[in-house]
């Protein structure tokens, strides 16, 4: 066991890699295929979202929504997509699949931070399906949510929830994309 441990730190083995890099492109797509989106690295987060805009977007009570690299993400045909922002200031444009209206992915731009596309979970293939790391906004909730994520509620918070994930999953992946 101390031979191996002693032999990986010598060949420089690095146990904080998190992001494996996938071999080839994976890929996401809509219920009638119209939007693919190619995907080259593993999302930084997943999270569930209960604020009015995401309920608006998806038509349910919450989004449940993987967040990526923009660089990790691209898209074959961007005209199979209606884009809509929901508040302003417009840093998140929201997608929507033109054939199967369903709510594909959305845009966001967040100044002095990597761009960012935040893909529904449904879309995406079960390889890069992870576990989620929140809830927010659940002071929106529609209905209580019995599961043993946690949850934070109110704007700040939420928002603070947020970026403080984001921080740490881009810490964790640089270099990586
Ligand atoms: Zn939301
Ligand atoms: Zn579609």
């Amino acid at each position: 066991m101390n031979q191996l441990a002693f032999s990986l730190v010598e060949v420089g083995f690095n146990y904080n890699a998190k992001v494996i890099p996938l071999s080839n492109h994976e890929l996401a797509q809509c219920c009638c295929a119209t939007v693919q989106l190619q995907l080259s690295g593993k999302p930084l987060f997943r999270g569930y979202c209960h604020c009015t805009s995401c309920q608006s977007y998806t038509g349910r009570n919450y989004s449940d929504v993987s967040i990526f690299r923009a660089s990790d993400v691209a898209i074959t045909d961007e005209s199979a997509v209606a884009f809509k922002s929901y508040q302003k200031p417009a840093l998140v444009q929201r997608g929507k699949c033109v054939g199967c209206q369903s709510s594909t992915h959305e845009k966001v731009s967040i100044p002095g931070l990597p761009d960012l596309i935040i893909v529904a979970t449904e879309i995406l293939p079960p390889t890069l399906e992870t576990e989620p790391m929140m809830h927010m906004f659940y002071h929106r909730r529609v209905k209580d949510v019995s599961d043993n994520v946690v949850k934070h509620s109110g704007f700040i918070k939420s928002q603070t929830a947020f970026m403080g994930l984001l921080f740490k999953t881009l810490w964790r992946s640089r270099g990586a994309g």
